[in-house]
């Protein structure tokens, strides 16, 4: 099995980037932020709880997004892999995943961290926040949150992966062909 975190600030094209790595390596992505839109939509309990923190820029707390991302990935068996995408943004969360892998023998593969600027990451928000209505984009003061959020809470799982030697950090602000090629060197040497 191939396990990519794919990791980086909001806005830093994550998840442009996993569905092209879905079509070329055929792995599974998993975005925890894709999961509770999903449990939005679906008005469930679980939804309702997540929203609250979703629409101030804030993070769910572990315990919720650890419960969740363990229920889909047993619900997803026999796959080639995964790409973990928004998931781990804290330590817990990191050494919850670390605990799910080990228990399948299947260590994560590499953090590949995709690099961009603060302002930059503000102006694509905003851009697709008009594109696409959603919540937490619509707001400068919420995406400046989670641009905070990320740099605070989030960074220090770099870190983690650093210890492990699986850190690789790519310049996001290259255009979409350029950092998938970088992404694609990463994973024909796996
Ligand atoms: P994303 O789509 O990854 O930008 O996530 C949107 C929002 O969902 C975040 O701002 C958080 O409120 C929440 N979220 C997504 N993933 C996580 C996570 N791993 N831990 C905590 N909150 C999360």
């Amino acid at each position: 099995m191939i396990n990519i975190v794919l990791f980086g600030p909001p806005g830093c094209g994550k998840g442009t980037q996993a569905s092209k790595m879905v079509d070329k390596y055929n792995l599974c992505h998993i975005s925890t932020g894709d999961l509770f839109r999903s449990e939005i939509t679906g008005k469930t309990a679980l939804g309702m709880e997540a929203k609250a923190y979703m629409d101030k820029g804030e993070l769910v707390p572990d315990s919720v997004t650890i419960n969740m991302l363990k229920l889909k990935m047993q619900s997803l068996p026999d796959v080639n892999g995964f790409i973990f995408d928004g998931f781990p943004r804290t330590i817990p969360q990191a050494e919850a995943l670390d605990n799910m892998l080990q228990e399948m023998n299947e260590p994560v593969s590499k953090m590949i961290s995709l690099k961009v600027r603060d302002e930059e990451l503000v102006k694509r928000l905003l851009m697709r926040g008009e594109a696409s209505g959603r919540a937490d984009d619509l707001s400068e003061d919420v995406i400046w949150n989670r641009v905070r959020v990320y740099n605070e809470q989030t960074l220090p799982v770099a870190s983690h992966y650093q210890k492990q030697s699986k850190l690789v950090e790519i310049n996001g602000e290259e255009s979409i062909e350029e950092v998938f090629g970088e992404i694609s060197k990463i994973l024909d040497s796996l």
